[in-house]
């Protein structure tokens, strides 16, 4: 943490002398309440040291009750370090009261909560959320997040989640940045920074929690939970950068993965968890479990219960969430030697630190102040703002012929069965959100198009033609109103309205619960009924544009030959259906870029724009099949829409880049320059993408790299030349001995509007 590193080296010294007596497990810890930690410690029985360690779910704990719940008379016998899901100041209080009155020590608990996109302003998903590339704008994101949350009792939160994914089979690729590690540790960066602000003691800041660690978007054929198998030198280079961003950037907390690590769950993994993480990373916070991590070992194979929380322990973790495996297990595993005492006690001292950190010794009820309840949560400022996030967001994948946007006037069909779904319009992992009072899309586009236009509406479909998928991806219709028509009767109605329209508007995809946690995929397209809606649409002649939900890459092909126009929303929060009409309208110009690549099939997953050359490279990229090159027989190597892709209202050209030089020297820096003109006829925004490529390596070197981007606003007509600087350090990658070098040669250096449309330069970096 920040505090934590400021610490003169003076007093580093003396703690690090302190700290040795007992072993290496407590070397890295020196804080300023060291010593006052230490104080604490030695107060401590080894149960109410093992208590520190435990994370419960409050369950359903109300107001009123909590007092006699199963969770107080843990927490009175110093057995809950934190608590989570709970919610509210009333609540929090009440359990805080418990604590810091009732047990023997009074140590306050820990408030967690999954404040994710948002707290009940809820913002865009994660992956719609990295399409803006704006990274003032996420940070502000977070920070209200943490303003709400806060001013609702809570003092962390598990986020950000920065794992890299490659694979939208994943449903947790919704939760996450997308594919790329240098935006993801931008994105990072910028999370931690607007959750833990510059001062973690003030009573709007939050803990924040870096997850899933390690290498989680890798799971073996995007199924939840599974395997990962990963080269170092692919996780070093690839997906462990986000996280050491957030590091870096000094959040408080680290969660563990559930899925394994060179052999080895994330959970019980030492190397991850000491060796990387606290050793080389200088990590100085406490590291939790995610939900019953400890507890899945057993199933991972790696022993019973007591075997697995000790190995938990001696890896490095500090917090074990929900299992209660530590709070079970772990005094028998210490009087029987397989847990050193000091390795307890660096655990301990941790989470007490991070507490008071947080300023919950001086004050145990600092977050719950029910004035700031009242007044700072779900505020009109804060819901405009949700609004104009959601917008910048979405990302126009087509518009063909300039059908987009929308004139304020005529009759507009909107048809779709997620038009009408206040419930689905916040996406995955919304949980202070109050879903019903969201903006569905219906309700935004009668209050954005007023008496201007007249809207028609229809469901046209189920969203899945399968009734049991159905029932799963809809929470068993709660999350999307239940409709007994058939499809025969929804589609009639629909056709009906698109008969007496001039526009139709297709509102289809995904439902929220089809992506998320636990939300694997095998075959990514929109469900088939909505297919065959959509056909029936186009069918009529009518000009359609598909406004497309989901929380993940979907595979396209169909829909992008038959309609003119496709703008995707994600799920874009609380505000969504007035975001989306702002920009069906044009009062907001799209500019989002896709974060992650939409295949043409689900069999070229993984894809990424970063790939490497293979010593057989396809040399054509019309798609053309060649005998014996690296390509498919039945399907082009392309993406369908690639990494940095979207479209505006408008049209950017690109030219003249120029390098300040051609040869960078190990101490200086190029600046790489191009004119940037936008040629349409809108005022818009457009994100400028820099690349580079590494032409000669000691190992195999991607195509391309992205090494910088901005987001700048062009008035039409306006030409502005945009520059960006590189230096030796940018170029750097792990070898094949885990050395970060970068190695002089030739390079090359491509600017543009997306990953596969830019110009292209060279320069040679020097030996010194
Ligand atoms: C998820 C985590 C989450 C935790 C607590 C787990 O199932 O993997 O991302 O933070 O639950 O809700």
């Amino acid at each position: 943490m920040k505090t934590t590193k400021i610490i003169n080296t003076f007093l580093g010294c003396l703690l690090l002398a302190s700290c040795s007596q007992n072993n290496s497990a407590t070397s890295n810890l020196y804080s300023p309440f060291d010593a006052k930690v230490d104080s604490i410690l030695n107060l401590m029985t080894i149960e109410e040291k093992i208590g520190q360690l435990n994370l419960p779910s409050a369950g359903d704990i109300t107001t009123g009750q909590a007092q006699s719940s199963d969770i107080a008379k843990k927490i009175e016998e110093g057995k809950v370090g934190g608590l989570f899901n709970i919610k509210s100041v009333e609540k929090i209080k009440e359990v805080q009261r418990i604590a810091v009155e009732k047990s023997r020590l009074k140590i306050p608990l820990l408030f967690g909560m999954d404040v994710i996109h948002g707290y009940r302003t809820t913002f865009p998903i994660p992956l719609g959320l990295s399409c803006s590339w704006d990274m003032e704008m996420i940070e502000k994101t977070a920070r209200i997040a943490a303003i709400e949350a806060s001013a609702d009792g809570l003092n962390w939160t598990f986020s950000p989640m920065v794992d890299i994914s490659r694979d939208p089979r994943w449903g947790r690729v919704s939760e996450g940045s997308g594919e790329d590690p240098y935006l993801g540790s931008e994105i990072a960066k910028a999370m931690v920074h607007g959750y833990q602000g510059d001062d973690l003691s003030a009573n709007n800041t939050l803990l924040a929690c870096v997850k899933h660690f390690a290498l989680y978007g890798a799971v073996e054929a995007g199924r939840d939970y599974n395997t990962v198998d990963m080269s170092k030198i692919r996780m070093y280079n690839e997906y462990l950068p986000p996280y050491k961003a957030a590091i870096d950037a000094g959040v408080g907390t680290v969660m563990a993965a559930f899925n394994d690590v060179d052999g080895v769950p994330s959970t019980g993994n030492k190397w991850l968890l000491t060796d990387l993480l606290r050793n080389d990373w200088n990590f100085n916070g406490f590291v939790v479990t995610d939900y019953t991590g400890i507890n899945e070992m057993i199933e991972h194979g790696m022993g019973n219960l007591q075997q697995s929380s000790a190995l938990a322990l001696n890896a490095g973790v500090d917090m074990d969430m929900v299992g209660e495996g530590f709070l079970t297990t772990v005094k028998k595993s210490v009087d029987e030697g397989l847990i050193p005492i000091a390795q307890l006690n660096a655990a301990v001292k941790r989470i007490l630190i991070a507490k008071y950190e947080l300023g919950l010794f001086e004050n145990p009820y600092k977050y719950c102040d029910e004035n700031r309840a009242k007044t700072e949560i779900y505020t009109q400022e804060n819901r405009d703002f949700a609004r104009k996030v959601g917008a910048e967001s979405m990302v126009l994948l087509k518009n063909n012929n300039a059908i987009l946007p929308l004139k304020k006037s005529g009759t507009i069909a909107l048809i779709g069965p997620l038009a009408d779904t206040p419930e689905n319009m916040a996406g995955t992992w919304s949980v202070a959100t109050v879903q019903s009072e969201s903006i569905s899309f219906l309700d935004g586009i009668k209050t954005v198009a007023g008496d201007k236009a007249k809207i028609l509406y229809a469901r046209g479909s189920h969203l899945d033609y399968d009734k049991e998928f159905e029932a799963i991806a809809t929470m068993h219709g709660k999350a999307l109103k239940k409709e007994d028509r058939t499809n025969e009767e929804l589609k009639a109605e629909a056709l009906k309205i698109a008969a007496q329209s001039d526009v139709i508007i297709a509102a289809l995809g995904e439902s929220a619960e089809m992506s998320g946690e636990c939300s694997s995929r095998t075959t990514i397209e929109i469900p088939q009924v909505q297919k065959d809606l959509l056909k029936a649409l186009l069918k009529t002649g009518k000009p359609v544009v598909l406004v497309l939900f989901t929380g993940r890459p979907l595979v396209l092909v169909e829909e992008n030959n038959s309609v003119p126009a496709i703008l995707n929303v994600w799920f874009s929060g609380s505000e969504a259906g007035l975001s989306i009409s702002d920009v069906l309208f044009g009062a907001v110009n799209p500019s989002g870029k896709i974060t992650a690549t939409f295949p043409r099939s689900v069999g070229q997953i993984p894809i990424y724009y970063s790939y490497k050359n293979t010593g057989r490279p396809l040399s054509n990229t019309e798609g053309k099949f060649v005998k014996f090159l690296s390509n498919y027989i039945d399907e082009r190597n392309e993406p369908l829409f690639p990494f940095g892709f979207g479209l505006s209202y408008t049209n950017f050209k690109y030219d003249n880049i120029t390098l300040s030089s051609q040869k960078l020297s190990q101490n200086g820096s190029i600046n790489v320059s191009v004119e940037v003109t936008n040629t349409g006829n809108y005022n818009g925004k457009e994100i400028v993408q820099l690349y580079t490529r590494d032409l000669v390596g000691s190992i195999t070197r991607p195509v391309k790299e992205l090494k910088g981007f901005q987001k700048i606003d062009l008035k039409k007509g306006e030409t502005k030349t945009v520059t960006f600087t590189i230096k030796a350090e940018d170029l750097k990658f792990y070898n094949s001995d885990l050395k970060f070098v970068n190695e002089p040669g030739d390079f090359e250096v491509f600017i543009g509007t997306n990953s596969s449309e830019n110009l292209k330069s060279t320069f040679e970096l020097l030996k010194d």
